[in-house]
């Protein structure tokens, strides 16, 4: 499988928003058998989804969250319920992003229970995990990765769902900085095996994606998308330019059927 996520954060504003959409499905409809593989999700801030959804409802490009609540309904002021964004044709939700995780205090006790109430709304969660730079320095890199995904992930009912993870090494993001593709494969072995572990009475082949997230662009996108473990990426920047997203969709869609 192949996943191109555009998360815009909080930048754009609606009319950029809009035009954004606007020009990038035109490109592709225009150049559609050479985006036939790839499962292409845009993710805008919450206030412009309702625009948004309007204007993807007739094409394949799949529309995501950046964030959401665990519960459907209730006094939780500011939140906004997984029903509500199904309601919007929101078929993925991002979770547990670095930015919320450091700024907000997000954490994967949070997102364990975002993560169920996304599947119980039948949203596909993306679950971002990443090291700093300074636990990598400390030698932590392993570790920190298999932690965050088994406080994410344990005890979940999988059923038939699917679960991407998102590999973004914190120091990466918004940095230019890109890490060793052939480490960006290791890092997918080690979460696909812990995910075999985690759903030991599953065949996550067809259930756990993993992606990569971290200054990713046009340039660079198919110096891991080569590896058969590395189905997609997850990208912030390069995605608020029209013509280079759906020049990253374009090279990521050579590489998987
Ligand atoms: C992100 O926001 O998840 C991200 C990877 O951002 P950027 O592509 O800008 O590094």
């Amino acid at each position: 499988m192949n996943f191109t996520i555009a998360n815009w954060k909080m930048d754009l504003d609606l009319n950029q928003g809009v035009d954004l959409v606007k020009d990038f499905k035109k490109m592709a409809e225009r150049e559609k058998d050479n985006l036939d593989n790839n499962n292409i999700v845009i993710a805008p801030p919450f206030t412009h989804l309702f625009s948004i959804s309007k204007i993807l409802s007739d094409s394949k490009v799949f529309l995501g969250a950046q964030n959401m609540f665990w519960e459907t309904k209730g006094d939780f002021t500011g939140e906004i319920s997984p029903k509500w964004l199904k309601d919007l044709s929101c078929k993925f939700v991002i979770l547990g992003h670095s930015e919320r995780r450091m700024l907000l205090n997000e954490d994967y006790f949070h997102v364990h229970k975002k993560i169920i109430a996304a599947l119980e709304n039948d949203i596909i969660p993306i679950l971002c995990v990443g090291e700093t730079r300074i636990q990598r320095n400390k030698g932590l890199k392993e570790y920190v990765i298999l932690n965050q995904i088994e406080n994410a992930l344990s005890g979940i009912d999988l059923k038939d769902s699917k679960i991407l993870i998102a590999y973004e090494p914190v120091w990466a993001i918004g940095t230019g900085l890109i890490i060793d593709p052939e480490e960006i494969e290791y890092m997918s072995r080690i979460i696909l095996q812990k995910t075999i572990d985690l759903f030991s009475d599953k065949n996550i082949k067809e259930q756990i994606y993993v992606l990569y997230g971290g200054s990713v662009d046009s340039d660079n996108i198919e110096s891991f998308m080569k590896y058969p473990t590395i189905e997609g990426a997850l990208i912030g920047g390069a995605s608020l330019n029209a013509k280079e997203f759906f020049n990253i969709c374009k090279k990521a869609n050579q590489f998987k059927t």
